[in-house]
């Protein structure tokens, strides 16, 4: 019995071993046998030419038409202005703004691509049977640039023609809100230099980034800032930020009216006193909280119509009236952060135009609250171990500003 058992099993290994040996090149033989599947192509077929087209999009031109101007087919025209729908709006293609096609000379499409403005592009492209459309995001460089301005009249007319102003005017009212109330203190003569950060696609400006020092000269004071891990401080590392905003709303025009003991009310045209300020602003210009609190009181109020109060540290309440709307969650007992939003500026109550009626007190006495928020407590100091590394960060901004101030003319101001 054993020895045939032992007979078959060498028997069987031998099979297999001959199996796995001469079968796979017999598979080898009969794939090299079998012809190609495609056939070559026949020799009158030539190769399609692709024709590419640079334009830009005429006036009152939609996408559809655009297409077809170039004798791409209707219908593939419609499949693009479809595909696209998830990833551009086609309503938002700008007349003027540069487009470029490649396509068969059957008129098929192969490639369409369309500048949506200075950072991203739209793109379409055949893909073997289906087209596919993208956006895509341009590469930036970055480089640093330097901006000085003197101011005769605004900051928005001192920052001239440059691109996007408002951008720059913004930021430098936000780095520079709890030393100088830009809608109220700003004056003729003042001086700016920014050091900022511009992001360029083929040498051509695209948008600002971050100011890394901004430098403001505000009636004979002169006034630096410069970035470090996200926040503004001085040439002694001391935080440009305060515990209070210089004003409630954001970027504020003016103060149509200040605090007084004694003036003529609007609508009851009896003489009351204004312990309050009032801010000119929008209907709908947000209106945030000055400093970190407690909302104690958030609804209607009379002729204050939509009121919001908040109780701050050291004695202090803020009150903001006159509110189109209060912003959804905001009542009484709930904790608030500086700068969140709290409501938008209306005329509810006794109000003759949208403005924000803007009340402070200290231990329950009105004050005026223009001087009151300037004296927001600056954050600690920059200390310790990380001390070394601000120097490093700023000294040469600092050296550059100098270097700027010195050659600035105007600069005498600054020492008066
Ligand atoms: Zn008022």
């Amino acid at each position: 019995m054993g020895v045939y058992k032992c007979r078959a099993g060498l028997i069987w290994s031998l099979l297999f071993a001959i199996i796995i040996t001469v079968v796979p090149k017999y598979w080898e033989l009969r794939i090299e046998s079998i012809p190609p599947l495609i056939p070559p192509p026949p020799a009158i077929n030539t190769v399609p030419k692709t024709e590419i087209v640079e334009d830009t999009i005429q006036k009152n031109r939609t996408l559809v038409a655009t297409l077809v101007d170039y004798e791409v087919p209707v219908a593939i025209a419609n499949e693009i202005a479809d595909l696209i729908k998830p990833v551009f709006d086609v309503r938002k293609l700008r007349f003027g703004n540069p487009f470029r096609l490649e396509k068969e000379s059957d008129g098929t499409l192969k490639k369409f691509e369309y500048k949506i403005d200075d950072e991203s592009v739209l793109k379409i492209q055949k893909a073997s049977d289906a087209y596919e459309a993208k956006v895509e995001k341009l590469d930036l460089e970055t480089r640093e640039s330097t901006i000085t301005a003197e101011i005769h009249s605004s900051l928005w007319e001192a920052l001239g023609d440059l691109p996007k102003r408002e951008y720059l005017a913004t930021e430098l009212a936000q780095i520079f809100q709890w030393q100088v109330d830009f809608s109220t203190e700003i004056q003729p003569g003042d001086q700016i230099r920014l050091m900022v950060e511009e992001a360029v696609h083929d040498g051509n400006f695209v948008k600002y980034g971050k100011i890394h020092a901004a430098e403001l000269v505000n009636a004979g004071r002169r006034y630096r800032g410069f970035l470090f891990k996200d926040s503004y401080y001085d040439e002694k590392g001391v935080s440009l930020k305060g515990a209070m905003l210089a004003s409630p709303l954001k970027f504020t025009p003016r103060v149509s009216s200040g605090f007084t003991s004694r003036r003529m009310h609007p609508i009851l045209g009896t003489e009351r006193a204004h312990l309050a300020t009032d801010y000119a602003a929008p209907a709908g210009s947000p209106v945030v909280a000055v400093a970190n609190g407690v909302v104690t009181f958030a609804g209607w109020d009379g002729g204050y119509g939509n009121l919001v109060r908040i109780r701050h540290s050291s004695g202090l309440t803020s009150g903001y009236a006159h509110l189109s709307h209060v912003t959804p969650g905001i009542r009484a007992g709930r904790a608030i952060k500086q700068s969140e939003l709290i409501g938008l500026v209306g005329q509810t109550g006794l109000a003759t135009g949208p403005h924000l009626h803007f009340m402070m007190t200290k231990n329950g006495t009105p004050i005026n609250p223009v001087p009151a928020l300037k004296k927001g407590a600056p954050a600690p100091p920059i200390e310790g171990r990380i001390k070394a590394e601000f120097a490093d960060v700023v000294a040469p901004m600092q050296a550059k500003l100098d270097e700027i101030d010195a050659s600035s003319p105007a600069l005498t101001v600054a020492h008066r």
